[in-house]
């Protein structure tokens, strides 16, 4: 495996992550030249080719095309390094040559402010009942596949409302997830997830913000939400790979309180992320 630059990396076109998004991927964050929660990623990368019946992703091949992706690219504070499996080549005559894998390196944007003074969040209605992964599940939900066009839709019709992000929730007033994050909110010393057997993904950042909440005597519990839990929270923050915790500050137009110091604490914690520090 040799690195090469994004202008020299081609994919074929024939390929079905390009013609159908018949593929999965992972976003891992990167800090300091180290990766986050890079098992947790692994496992999710092999559990999304198991709901799509992809062939099996080789961890080990990823892992090492990772590494290599990272050492060859300039070190940066804060990096993303992505993983993409599909299934490979649609031949003319018949059949698919796959799977392909690629690895690719970004720098991230930068998300110091809003991870220091919080986003304004919308809740969009996903279309679906909160038991969708049961009762339709050749719909993926759950899996990280290539197919974003309509999270990408639901994040530019939050800027269509001066907002910055999006909670989902279901036909049926459950509280989902992100287009592109988990949701954690807090009542009191209990700190709450969607569970995930909702039809959402396996957040791995929202896994290891419970874990540093756990060891700070917090209780943590995965729960069926309703937009009437969002309105009642103390905090409500988004979590995800690459923005790690944002804290929401604004929910539906309604003012939400911040808890900045926890914030800060949660973030080195659980991500060895100083903000204010070097890093910032
Ligand atoms: N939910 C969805 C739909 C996502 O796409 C993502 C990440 O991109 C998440 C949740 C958050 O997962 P993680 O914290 O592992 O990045």
């Amino acid at each position: 495996m040799t690195p090469i630059s994004e202008s020299e990396a081609t994919v074929n076109v024939a390929d079905l992550a390009v013609t159908r998004g018949d593929g999965i991927f992972e976003s891992i964050g990167v800090i300091d030249g180290r990766f986050i929660e890079l098992p947790r990623h692994l496992r999710r990368l092999a559990h999304s080719a198991e709901l799509l019946e992809l062939p099996e992703p080789d961890l080990e091949a990823f892992e090492a095309a990772a590494r290599l992706a990272l050492d060859a690219h300039a070190p940066a504070a804060e990096l993303l390094v992505k993983l993409f499996h599909s299934r490979g080549v649609e031949r003319s005559t018949g059949g698919v040559a796959g799977p392909t894998g690629w690895v690719q390196v970004l720098t991230g944007a930068d998300h110091a402010e809003a991870r220091a003074t919080g986003i304004r969040v919308v809740t969009l209605d996903r279309g679906y009942r909160h038991d969708i992964a049961q009762t339709a599940p050749w719909l993926l939900q759950g899996a990280k596949t290539l197919s974003y066009a309509l999270n990408k839709a639901a994040l530019r019709e939050a800027a269509r409302r001066d907002a910055d992000d999006v909670i989902f929730v279901s036909t049926d007033d459950v509280v989902l997830e992100g287009p592109t994050a988990n949701v954690l909110v807090r009542h009191g010393d209990l700190f709450r997830t969607p569970r995930t057997d909702l039809g959402i993904l396996a957040g791995t950042t929202q896994a290891a913000a419970f874990e540093a909440l756990e060891s700070f005597g917090f209780d943590t519990a995965e729960a069926v939400l309703t937009p009437a839990d969002l309105v009642s929270a103390d905090a409500i923050w988004l979590c995800s790979s690459g923005r790690l915790l944002a804290p929401v500050r604004e929910l539906d137009g309604r003012s939400v309180p911040v808890d900045a110091e926890l914030t800060m604490r949660l973030l080195a914690t659980a991500f060895g992320l100083h903000p204010g520090g070097p890093d910032a």
